[in-house]
C-alpha cells in the first residue's frame, strides 16, 4: 500500500487516463476524489471505488472556475481532512490549421489545460502548505510538452506551458516538502483520442487506419499505443517518491516517440 492515508484530488478522472489512476491510487490505500465536469459519471466512478472497497467521492468541478474549483478542493478537506497529492489530468482536444483555429477554440483550450492547472495548484498547495505533511502535485502534460504536431497549437502551447508551471511549483514547495512532476504520455486509447482519429483522417485526406500508422504511432519503437495503466504507474511511482529528489521534472512515457 504505497499510498495509505492519503488523499488525491484527481481532476477529469471520471474517464480514461485519470480514471485509471483513481483506480490504482485506491488500490495503493488511497482516498480518491473524482473531480470531474460530468458529474454523473464522476459518482459511478467513485461508486465503482467505493465497491471495491476504497473510500472515495466523486465532485462536479469545471476546471476553469475558480469558485467551483476552490469549492471541490474543500469539498475534499471537509470530507477526508487533508489533499496530499493533485493530478491535474482533466483534457480535452480541439484541432485545427492555426490560420483556421477560432480564438474561441484556442481560449478554452488554454483555460482547461492551463487556468485549470494553476487554479487547482493554488487551491490545493494553501491546504498542502498548511497541513504541513509535503504532497505531491502531478501535471497531466504529452510528448507534445516537448514535441510539436500538426493542428494542435494550443494543445502544445499549454503542455508545454505546464512544465514551466511544474518548474515553479517544484522551487516554490520544496520548503514545504511538496513536489511538482509533468508525466507526458504518448498516444492513449481513450475517449479524447478516439474523437480524434476521425477529424485527422479528414484534416489531412487520409484513412483512419494511416492516421493511426502514420501519424500517432509513426515515431515509437515498436508500433504499440501506450496504455493508461503505463501512465497510472508513472503517476503512483510521482505521488509516492518521498523525497524533494525528484521534483521538477517531465518523464514521457511514450513507446519512444520522444527520447529525452
Ligand atoms: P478523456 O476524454 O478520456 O478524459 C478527460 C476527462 O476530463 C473527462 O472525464 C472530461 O469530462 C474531463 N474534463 C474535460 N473538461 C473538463 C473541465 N473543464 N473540468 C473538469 N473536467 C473536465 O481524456 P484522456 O485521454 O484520459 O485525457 C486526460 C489527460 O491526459 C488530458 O490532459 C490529455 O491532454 C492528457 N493526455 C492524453 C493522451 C492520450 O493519448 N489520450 C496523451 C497525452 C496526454
Amino acid at each position: 500500500m504505497l499510498l495509505k492515508d492519503k488523499t488525491a484530488f484527481i481532476t477529469g478522472s471520471a474517464s480514461g487516463i485519470g480514471k485509471e489512476i483513481a483506480t490504482l491510487f485506491a488500490k495503493e490505500g488511497a482516498k480518491v476524489v473524482i473531480a470531474d465536469l460530468n458529474k454523473a459519471a464522476a459518482d459511478a466512478t467513485a461508486a465503482e471505488l467505493v465497491a471495491s472497497g476504497a473510500q472515495a467521492i466523486g465532485v462536479a468541478v469545471d476546471v476553469t472556475q475558480e469558485d467551483q474549483v476552490n469549492q471541490a478542493v474543500q469539498a475534499t478537506v471537509d470530507r477526508f481532512g487533508a489533499v496530499d497529492i493533485l493530478i491535474s489530468n482533466a483534457g480535452v482536444q480541439i484541432v485545427h490549421p492555426v490560420e483556421e483555429f477560432e480564438f474561441a477554440d484556442w481560449k478554452k483550450m488554454l483555460a482547461i489545460h492551463l487556468d485549470g492547472a494553476f487554479l487547482t495548484t493554488k487551491a490545493c498547495l494553501k491546504h498542502m502548505y498548511a497541513a504541513g505533511r509535503g504532497g505531491s502535485v502531478i501535471y497531466m502534460g504529452s510528448v507534445h510538452s516537448k514535441e510539436a504536431s500538426m493542428l494542435k497549437a494550443p494543445y502544445v502551447t499549454a503542455k508545454h506551458g505546464l512544465v514551466g508551471l511544474a518548474k515553479v511549483v517544484a522551487k516554490e514547495g520544496a520548503k514545504h516538502q511538496v513536489r511538482a512532476n509533468v508525466i507526458c504520455p504518448g498516444f492513449v486509447r481513450t475517449p479524447l483520442v478516439d474523437k480524434q482519429i476521425p477529424e485527422q483522417a479528414k484534416t489531412l485526406g487520409i484513412t483512419e487506419e494511416e492516421v493511426i500508422k502514420n501519424v500517432m504511432l509513426k515515431e515509437t519503437v515498436d508500433g504499440e499505443f501506450t496504455t493508461t495503466q503505463d501512465v497510472a504507474q508513472v503517476a503512483l511511482m510521482f505521488a509516492a517518491f518521498p523525497t524533494n529528489a525528484l521534483t521538477g521534472q517531465s518523464l514521457v512515457v511514450s513507446h519512444g516517440w520522444f527520447m529525452q
